[in-house]
C-alpha cells in the first residue's frame, strides 16, 4: 500500500532554536524526509534561528551533519536540493539583535510559521517580540515544545502569554504522541469501525491499562528531569492524552474543535485521586550503573523516576472502569501501549477448562506499531477440548508493505502545521485542565514530604505498583513479554 503525498502551500517556516537537539534530531531530519517525498514544495524555505553566530553556509553544514546521523536514510543529491531552501539568520530571542534581519528574510504571500524550539521561558517573550516587529500576521502560526508550563497557574502564564499576541487558531501546543501512526489509528479503530464502539463502554470493559515504559534513564537532563518527574514529564502530557483518545466520546466531526472539545470532557471528568492509589519509585544504583539520584546529582530528591496510578472517569459511559497508567524510566523494556482488558465471559459452556480468560485489545505505539487482540480458540488437534489464547495479531509494517518507512510523528506534525490543521495539538484549555487534575496530586505528595520507593534497573517497577494491580485482583501486563 503506498500513502499518498499531497503537497502543502508553499511556506516560511522559521527555527527558533536551531541549532538545539531537538531541532538537529527531529525536527530538521523530518523536514527532510518531507522534502523527500515531495511534500514539501520547491519554494518552501526553513529559516533557522539561535543566537550562535554563523552563516547560512555554517549552517548548512551543520544541518546536513544532523540529516546524516539522524535521518533514517537520505540521498546525498536531494540532501544538496533540500540544503538550499535552508538558510539561517542569528537571533536574540530576548534581545534586539537580529529581529530586523528576520524580518526581511520572509516573504509576505506564502504560509508563515514560527517553531519554538526552545525552552518554555522563552516562549511569551518570543511572541512579544514577533508581534513588535510585525511578523505574527493573522494568518502566521506559531508551534510550541512540551513542557507546556510545570503547574497549572504556569500554563496559564504562557497561555496568557502566547493569547496576547496570537489567536488560539494560530497556536499550536505540541505532543508528539499524538502525531504517532497508532495513536491516530486508534482513533480510525473507534470512530470507523462498528465492531469496537458497542461494546466500548463499562459494561463491557473491566478495565484499561495504558503502559509507556522506557530504557534509558534521565540520560544527560538530570537536571531539567529533576524538577518535573514521570508525573509532570509524562502522565500530564502523553498518558493523558492516550487516556483521552481511549476514552472519549465519539466527536460529530473530525475537526480540530470537534475532537478536542471531546478530549477536555474526559480530562474534566477525571476524579481526584487517592495517594493510596498512586506508586512512586526511583531506579538503585545496579552493577556499576549509578542510582537515579547519582543521575540527577541531588540525594535528597523526592521526584519520581517512575509512576504508575489508577485513574477513573466519572462519566456514563466509564463508571467503575479504572484505567491504570504507568510510566517510568531504566525499566525491562522500552514499550509504550494501550490495553483494553475486557470483561470475562459470563458463562462457560466448556467444562474442566478453567476460568476463561476475557479478550484484550493491544494498541501498541513502540516498538513495532500496530494492534493486537487475544483471542480464545480450541487448542488444535484430537484428544479433548482444551482452549488456548491466541492474537489476532496487525503489525503496520507488515500490513502496510514492508518498503514503507516508518514516519517519525514530528514529520506529520509540522506538515500539518502549514495545512493549518489543529486537530493533533493541544489546545489552551486541554493543557490547563490536565494540569488542574495533576497539580493536586502532586501538592498533596509535597505536602506530606512523601519519598518515592526504589526499584531495581531492568524490573517492571517497584513493588508498591504491582500491589496497586494485585489489591484489585488484576495484573499489570508484563513489560517487554
Ligand atoms: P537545547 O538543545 O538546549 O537547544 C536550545 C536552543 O535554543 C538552541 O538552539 C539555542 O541556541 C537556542 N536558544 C537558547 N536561548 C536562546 C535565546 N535567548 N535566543 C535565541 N535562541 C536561544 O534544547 P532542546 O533539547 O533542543 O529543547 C528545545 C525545546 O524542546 C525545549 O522546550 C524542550 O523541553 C523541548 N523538547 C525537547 C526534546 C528533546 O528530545 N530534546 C523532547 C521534547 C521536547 P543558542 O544557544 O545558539 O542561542
Amino acid at each position: 500500500m503506498v500513502s499518498r503525498v499531497i503537497p502543502v502551500h508553499p511556506f516560511d517556516l522559521v527555527l527558533f532554536g536551531a541549532t538545539g537537539d531537538l531541532a538537529q534530531r527531529k525536527i530538521l531530519p523530518g523536514l527532510y524526509h518531507r522534502f523527500e517525498v515531495g511534500q514539501m514544495p520547491q519554494d518552501a524555505r526553513i529559516i533557522g534561528t539561535a543566537r550562535s553566530d554563523m552563516d547560512t553556509d555554517g549552517f548548512r553544514q551543520q544541518v546536513r551533519d544532523a540529516i546524516q546521523k539522524f535521518a533514517s536514510d537520505f540521498n546525498k543529491d536531494v540532501l544538496d536540493d533540500f540544503l538550499t531552501r535552508v538558510e539561517y539568520v542569528p537571533v536574540d530571542a530576548l534581545g534586539d539583535a537580529g529581529w530586523k534581519d528576520l524580518s526581511g528574510a520572509l516573504r509576505d504571500d506564502v504560509v508563515r510559521a514560527f517553531y519554538l524550539s526552545v525552552g518554555p521561558n522563552l516562549f511569551p517573550g518570543i511572541a512579544k517580540r514577533l508581534q513588535e516587529h510585525g511578523l505574527a500576521t493573522p494568518d502566521s502560526r506559531i508551534v510550541v515544545e512540551k513542557p507546556f508550563g510545570n503547574d497549572l497557574a504556569s500554563a496559564k502564564g504562557l497561555n496568557a502569554g502566547l493569547r496576547a499576541c496570537f489567536e488560539e487558531h494560530q497556536i499550536y501546543r505540541i505532543d508528539h504522541y499524538l502525531g504517532k501512526e497508532t495513536v491516530q489509528n486508534l482513533m480510525a479503530l473507534r470512530f470507523a469501525n462498528s465492531l469496537f464502539e458497542p461494546l466500548w463502554n463499562a459494561t463491557h470493559i473491566d478495565h484499561v491499562q495504558i503502559t509507556v515504559a522506557e530504557t534509558v534513564g534521565v540520560e544527560g537532563r538530570g537536571a531539567y528531569y529533576d524538577q518535573s518527574g514521570a508525573m509532570r514529564d509524562m502522565i500530564q502530557n502523553h498518558l493523558v492524552q492516550l487516556l483521552c483518545l481511549t476514552a472519549m466520546e465519539p466527536p460529530s466531526k473530525f475537526s480540530p474543535n470537534a475532537v478536542r472539545d471531546e478530549k477536555v470532557k474526559v480530562i474534566e471528568a477525571l476524579e481526584p485521586v487517592s495517594q493510596s492509589d498512586i506508586a512512586r519509585g526511583q531506579y538503585r544504583a545496579d552493577k556499576g550503573d549509578d542510582s537515579y539520584l547519582d543521575h540527577v546529582g541531588n540525594p535528597d530528591s523526592a521526584t519520581e523516576s517512575f509512576i504508575a496510578l489508577k485513574a477513573h472517569i466519572g462519566n456514563w459511559r466509564w463508571a467503575g472502569v479504572p484505567f491504570y497508567l504507568r510510566t517510568g524510566k531504566r525499566l525491562r523494556a522500552r514499550e509504550s501501549e494501550i490495553a483494553v482488558f475486557f470483561r470475562d465471559p459470563p458463562h462457560t459452556i466448556f467444562p474442566n477448562v478453567g476460568p476463561l480468560r476475557g479478550n484484550v485489545l493491544v494498541i501498541r505505539l513502540q516498538p513495532d506499531e500496530g494492534i493486537t487482540l487475544r483471542t480464545t480458540i480450541k487448542d488444535p488437534g484430537p484428544g479433548g477440548f482444551r482452549l488456548s489464547d491466541v492474537s489476532l495479531d496487525m503489525s503496520f509494517a507488515e500490513a502496510l508493505g514492508g518498503d514503507v518507512r516508518a514516519q517519525d510523528a514530528y514529520e506529520r506534525l509540522v506538515m500539518d502545521v502549514i495545512r493549518g490543521d489543529q486537530t493533533l495539538f493541544m489546545r489552551g484549555d486541554e493543557a490547563e485542565a490536565a494540569w488542574a487534575w495533576v497539580d493536586p496530586i502532586i501538592q498533596g505528595w509535597e505536602e506530606r514530604g512523601d519519598r518515592p520507593s526504589r526499584y531495581d534497573q531492568g524490573s517492571s517497577g517497584p513493588e508498591d505498583a504491582l500491589m496497586l494491580m494485585h489489591r484489585d485482583g488484576r495484573r499489570w501486563r508484563q513489560i517487554g513479554g
